[in-house]
This record gives C-alpha cells, structure tokens and sequence, in this order.
C-alpha cells in the first residue's frame, strides 16, 4: 500500500466513506481510516449511521411498527390474527444482519472503486500528514485531508451509564427484552424514535424533557398534532422536566427531576440517556497543525467546508450544522467534487429532517414561527390527512401537511409534515425548493390518485385558498 495519497479521508461513516467513493470516481488516489469495532468485535466501516444509528433505529422501529399494528389495527381491516407475539431477540437478530450486510457493502464499495481502508486511529499532522495507529503506527502523505470523524452521545453527570440498565441510543438497540418501565431522557429525536420502539413492544414509557416546547426546531402546528398523537399511544412526554440525578439500584434506576411543580421523581426499570450528541476530536490532530475548532467543539469550518488550515477540509457531524447522515454525505460528495476542480455546493436551506416516529414527523425549510420572527410576508395552506382518501383507506388518517410560502413571489419558504410515511413524501417538497418552485408548481404537477401525496397537493392548493377537499376559508 502506497503512502501517497491525492485524498485521505479520516472517518469512514455516511459523511466520511461517501467522500471517499467520490473522490475515487473523480481518479483520485484515495484512502478512507476507520477504527470502529462493531459488537461482534470485527472492524467495521460505515460509522454511526450504519452500525448504530440510522439503519438499526429503522430496523427496530419497522419490527416494533409491523407487531402494534397487527396488534391494535389487525381487526379493523379483518384480520384476525389469534396470538400476536414478540421474539425480541430475533428482532434483533434480524437487524444485526440488516448492519452486517450494509457495513460489508461499503466495504466491497471501497475494493470496487480502489478506495485503500487504512485501519486504525487516524490523526492529523503538519503539511497534510496522517498518522494511523493500529496494529502499526505509519505515516501517510495527502494533497488534501477530509476530517469525518463524526459525533457521539453526550454523556450527563446526574446520569452516568451502567451496564444494560442505564444505557446511551447505543445500548437501547440491543435490549433483548422489553422493559416493563421504560425512561427515556430528552424528547429529541432519537430519545422519541428509541422511546417509540420499546413503548411498541410493551414499556410503559416516561420522556423527561427539560425543555418546555416539544421539538422546538420544528413547525409548532405539526409538533403539537404530533404531540397528541404519541401522547395517545401512551408515551409520557414531561416538558420542562430536568433529570437532576438517578439512583440505579440492580432492578431499578430512581430519576429526581425538577418541574414548575418542584422536586420530583419517578422509577424505571431501565433507562436510555438521549440527551445530545457530541463532535469527536479526541486526539484527531497534532497541537501544531493548529486546526480550530469553534466554541462548542465542531471543528470549524466555511460554507465550502474548509477548515482554518490549506487542503483540510471537514464534514459531517464533526461540523456545524444539523447531525444527520445525508448532509454529512452531501457535504463529502461536494468537498470530493471541489478537490477534483469541479464546482459544487450544499443547498443548506433545503436539507430535509425526519422523526421516523408513528405518524412520521417530516420538515424541510422554514417553520411558520421563524417566517413570523423574521417578518416575511408568507401564506400557508394546511391539508389534514382525514381528508385524504388513501389515508381513509389505510386507517392512518392523523396527521396534516402545511405548505409555507412567500406571499408576494409565491416561492416555497417550507413544508412541514406529520403523518404516515412522511418521510418518502418530504423529498417532493425538497425537490420542489431545491427548483425554487412556487405552491403554483406544485398546483400544475398532477399527483396519482389515491395517494398520501395528494395532500401535498391540497396544501400547495390551499395556500391561496383553492384546496378542493377541504372547506376553504379563504378563496382565489
Ligand atoms: P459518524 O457516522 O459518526 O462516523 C464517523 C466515523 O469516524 C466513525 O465510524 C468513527 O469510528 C470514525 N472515527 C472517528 N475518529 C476517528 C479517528 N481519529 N480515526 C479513524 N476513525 C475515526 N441521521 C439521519 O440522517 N437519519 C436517521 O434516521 C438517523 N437516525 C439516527 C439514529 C440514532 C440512534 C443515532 C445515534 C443517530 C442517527 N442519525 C440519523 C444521525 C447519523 O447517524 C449521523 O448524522 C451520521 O452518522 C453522521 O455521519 P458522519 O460520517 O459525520 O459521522
Ligand atoms: P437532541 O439534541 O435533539 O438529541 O435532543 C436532546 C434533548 O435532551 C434536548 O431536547 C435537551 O433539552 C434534552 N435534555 C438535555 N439534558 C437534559 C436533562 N438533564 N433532563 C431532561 N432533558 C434533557
């Protein structure tokens, strides 16, 4: 193996083996270092996404998703299943070979487009040198270093892990029973997605959130429709709930919290820390390359995600901007396409979030409270999936779809969504932006009838008041 190299990329997850592949496409000499060992105790490429992230979360969340329907909706639609049962060691069986197989895909990606998988801890050196320590330590020599190193849960003082009873988003997907109590601290979206995934399969499920609006970061419309729904399904969200401390004892773990009421505190059997995640820098480079990293740890970058030193650059959750897989990869694919001396850029206004929850919880640009705070001139149009027909038809009716819009030029500011499979019907309003399509565009597509996209449709409508499956209160 050679130690020169156009491209070494340091980080092998959605952000870091994405840049890499890229850039091997583009005739780059290319290597990609990656240390992660997975639980099987094998080294493994595809980050936090692939092994304990992204993939095993919606792995779990369509097991639990497939028993609770059969469960609650089977005889609605006439199917009498006589015992609906959980094997949940084979649920996550089921998912460890759904990981195997997408780890074991990227790395025969890796062999089929020359990418060089350098094994071991990469750090940083002067003159764009990479050390790689693993079963050797040798030094490696790049035109340009890709930083992808990614993030890892935030760890809290009143609430230190221990063993399989106090656990980060890591251990919750390897329970192979089902908590009769289940805690879960922080109502982001993977303390929801987890919560979910166990309140399916039998918890009883208490979220704390220290925070007093639920999602804030999202259309409050469609937090509060989502709110209620899972609220129903029996997960207990307390806002403005702060853990202050737990007390684990070898059955149970006991929360003191703080509410507007006082002191509090509720006992779980089990409990999942899903308070945040963290960028990884430790040890990633020498005190003399004098990289920068911002005042909250990301290693700083520009717009074009260049770092303070020449022909560094970083990516992915290691960066400003949301944690989420595909901005991380898009973020590679455009830094490969610059090195190579092609233009390319991130259209950050109009990278899509989902909550993979039940109703799907799906936004992408701006939300009506950050149109109001900024004082555009907007219009929305709102459709409810109760008077979608397919939805009728899939007794899956909660849920609504809001289209924002600028009132003068008609341009599409954003569209938030709570409903189901949400997230396969964001992409058509992220596509719509990303063609700085107007609700007018959208008016003039023709949508298949029946279908859950239709809603899109009557929202985009619904904007200047002509949505036909709805009373309109305002009309054009
Ligand atoms: P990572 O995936 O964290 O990869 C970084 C890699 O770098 C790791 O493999 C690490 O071993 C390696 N590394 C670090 N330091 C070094 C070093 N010095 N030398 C060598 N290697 C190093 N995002 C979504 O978009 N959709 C989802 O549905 C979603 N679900 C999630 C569910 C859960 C439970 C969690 C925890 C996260 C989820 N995310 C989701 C977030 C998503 O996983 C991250 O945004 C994404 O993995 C970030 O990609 P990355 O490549 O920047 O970093
Ligand atoms: P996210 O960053 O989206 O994964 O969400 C993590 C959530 O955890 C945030 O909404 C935080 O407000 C919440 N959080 C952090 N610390 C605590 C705490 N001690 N008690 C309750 N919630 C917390």
């Amino acid at each position: 193996m050679s130690n020169n190299y156009d491209v070494i990329v340091i980080g092998g997850g959605p952000a870091g083996y994405v840049a890499a592949i890229r850039a091997a496409q583009l005739g780059l000499k290319t290597a990609c270092v990656e240390k992660w060992v997975n639980k099987q105790g094998k080294l493994a490429l595809g980050g936090t996404c692939l092994n304990v992230g992204c993939i095993p979360s919606k792995a779990l969340l369509e097991s639990s998703e497939k028993f609770v329907d059969l469960l609650e909706h089977g005889e609605l639609h006439g199917v009498i299943a006589k015992s609906v049962k959980v094997d949940v060691p084979k649920m996550i069986k089921r998912k460890d070979e759904i990981v195997k197989q997408l780890t074991g895909g990227i790395e025969q990606l890796f062999k089929a487009n020359n990418v060089d998988w350098l094994q071991g801890h990469g750090k940083l050196l002067p003159d764009c040198k990479v050390e790689v320590s693993g079963d050797d330590t040798v030094i490696h020599t790049a035109k340009n270093v890709i930083i992808a190193t990614g993030s890892t849960p935030i760890e809290i003082p009143s609430a230190p892990l221990q063993g399989d009873i106090v656990v980060d988003s890591s251990g919750a997907l390897d329970w192979e029973s089902v908590p009769k109590k289940l805690g879960v601290i922080g109502a982001g979206v993977i303390g929801l997605e987890l919560g979910s995934v166990w309140r399916r399969l039998g918890s009883e499920v208490v979220v704390l959130e220290a925070q007093d609006t639920f999602l804030p970061m999202v259309d409050q419309q469609v937090a509060k429709d989502a709110q209620r729904t899972l609220k129903k399904q029996g997960l207990d969200i307390k806002l403005g709930a702060r853990l202050t401390a737990t007390k684990v004892t070898k059955k149970s773990v006991t929360l003191d919290y703080q509410d507007k009421d006082g002191d509090q505190q509720v006992t779980v059997d089990r409990l999942i820390v899903a308070v945040g995640r963290r960028p990884v820098t430790d040890n990633l480079f020498a005190p003399e390359t004098e990289l920068l990293l911002d005042e909250r740890g990301f290693v700083h970058v520009n717009n074009a995600c260049e770092t303070n030193v020449p022909g560094v650059y970083a990516i992915g959750d290691v960066v400003r901007g949301p944690m989420l897989a595909h901005k991380g990869s898009e973020e590679g694919v455009a830094v490969a396409e610059r090195i190579a001396g092609h233009h390319a850029h991130v259209n950050y206004d109009a990278i899509p979030s989902v909550v993979y929850t039940h109703p799907e919880i799906s936004w992408v640009g701006k939300s009506e409270e950050e149109l109001k705070a900024s004082g555009d001139n907007y219009k929305a149009g709102v459709f409810p999936f109760v008077a979608s027909g397919r939805a009728k038809a899939m007794e899956d009716t909660s849920g609504l779809i809001k289209v924002l819009a600028d009132a003068d030029t008609d341009r599409i500011l954003g569209v938030h969504m709570v409903g189901a499979a949400t997230s396969e019907l964001i992409g058509q309003a992220v596509m719509a932006m990303e063609f700085e399509g107007t609700t007018e565009d959208i008016a003039h597509t023709v949508f298949a009838h029946p279908t859950l996209s239709e809603a899109l449709h009557e929202a985009a409508l619904g904007a200047d008041g002509r949505a036909i499956h709805i009373a309109n209160k305002k009309r054009r």
